[in-house]
């Protein structure tokens, strides 16, 4: 059955809308992607019906909530084949990054390295730039070749006894690129290094396995999975996250305090200082059971189709670069245009009701490796049409045009 676009555009309300006098054709989603009224409505229903704080409460509402926040825990660890307590709420895939390299930094000396990719979102970079600045430890960066794949060559001689731990994007944000995690996840253990996978855009378009793909700790976001923001995932092997200090201190993640000593709660609890986002675990929960209800690998294919089409659409254009051109790469067209800035791209296309982003995509590193200062990114998901995809091809022709 072909995939019915239609219907899954009508669950997002914002979709009618209109930018500048035209129909909103919304390319950004992999800065963070729109809602469907199943999130929309769990969300306000959790604070119109059931709502209070989770875990403390004796009474009926506090059970309530608790039971839609730990259900949420459920449904994240069934989408990616986890067991329920290697789930931790975090608030992003940034702040979960930061607590893994925090409490694995406890432990590192000077002079330990850790490889990185190329194609690294900052948030997969700074919190182990901190450890560099603190403690001594070592980057290396893992290249990556002019069509937007990592060198696993490189990757291979950089895997001395010194590296303590390999992080690395499932997806580029950038580039599209879908790394060969599982490959590079054997080769690092093999190594006896820690792995960490930063899956914020991979986890929005193909099936995740954790215990397949068997890294150590794999994050990423709930505003990217059709969610809200505010709500990240931290998965971590229950043997890993046993062994990794508290992040933050405070209410919930104790056994017991006293003026003398504390001890801990069990993960994923020990994680969870404070009250944490309990709506938007419930919202990122109503996402995922709203994703289990849509045909996914129809949905990738639908997203392939587009970028196709776009693709083919522009070949012949001269004045278009396209950075990212690897095997197998997901729905993200990253692009400058000769003679524009991407920012003036950007703001142009907005004239036309097509949202694209334009910047570095919080990826500095990327952006020297190709030699710009920043590109335009159009990234297309399951609710984008084929009509959007001539209309952004017409609308970068006519943008194009200001700058010939
Ligand atoms: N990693 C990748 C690959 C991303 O695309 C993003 C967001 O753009 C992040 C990490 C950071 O996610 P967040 O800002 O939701 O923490």
């Amino acid at each position: 059955m072909a995939f019915d676009v239609a219907q899954i555009r009508s669950q997002f309300p914002i979709l009618s809308r209109q930018v500048n006098g035209k129909p909103l054709v919304y390319l950004d989603s992999a800065a963070s992607a729109q809602k469907p009224r199943a999130v929309i409505d769990a969300m306000v229903q959790a604070m119109e019906t059931s709502y209070s704080n989770v875990h403390r409460g004796l009474h009926t509402l506090a059970n309530e909530t608790t039971e839609a926040y730990e259900q949420a825990r459920k449904s994240v660890a069934a989408l990616i084949g986890a067991d329920i307590g290697e789930v931790v709420f975090t608030k992003g895939a940034t702040e979960a990054i930061n607590l893994v390299a925090a409490g694995l930094g406890a432990s590192l000396q000077a002079g330990d390295e850790i490889v990185l990719t190329e194609m690294e979102h900052h948030a997969n970079i700074v919190p182990w730039h901190f450890l560099r600045e603190r403690k001594g430890i070592i980057l290396r960066f893992v290249p990556v070749t002019d069509d937007g794949r990592l060198d696993l060559e490189q990757f291979r001689a950089l895997l001395t006894p010194k590296v303590k731990v390999v992080a690395l994007t499932h997806m580029s944000n950038v580039l599209g690129t879908v790394n060969p995690v599982a490959e590079i996840v054997r080769l690092a253990h093999e190594a006896g290094a820690v792995t960490l996978v930063d899956g914020c855009q991979a986890i929005v378009h193909q099936p995740v396995d954790v215990k397949a793909l068997d890294a150590d700790f794999y994050v990423f976001s709930g505003h990217k999975l059709y969610g809200p923001t505010g709500i990240g995932i931290l998965y971590g092997k229950a043997a890993r996250l046993a062994e990794l200090p508290p992040y933050q201190g405070g209410g919930e993640m104790i056994g017991s305090v006293s003026l003398e000593a504390i001890t801990y709660a069990d993960p994923p609890h020990r994680f969870e200082a404070g009250t944490p986002p309990i709506l938007e675990a419930i919202g990122l929960g109503a996402a995922i059971e709203w994703l289990n209800g849509v045909d996914r690998a129809a949905a990738a294919a639908h997203e392939a189709a587009l970028y196709a089409h776009v693709t083919e659409r522009l070949a012949g254009a001269n004045w278009l670069r396209v950075l990212g051109e690897a095997p197998g790469k997901g729905a993200i067209l990253s692009f400058t245009v000769e003679g524009a800035h991407a920012h003036d791209v950007a703001q142009i296309l907005d004239r036309y009701g097509v949202a694209v982003r334009a910047g570095t995509h919080c990826a500095e590193p990327l952006m020297r490796r190709f030699g710009v200062t920043s590109s335009a990114r159009a990234s297309f998901a399951l609710y984008n049409t084929h009509d959007e995809a001539e209309a952004f091809v017409d609308a970068l022709t006519r943008t194009q045009a200001f700058f010939a």
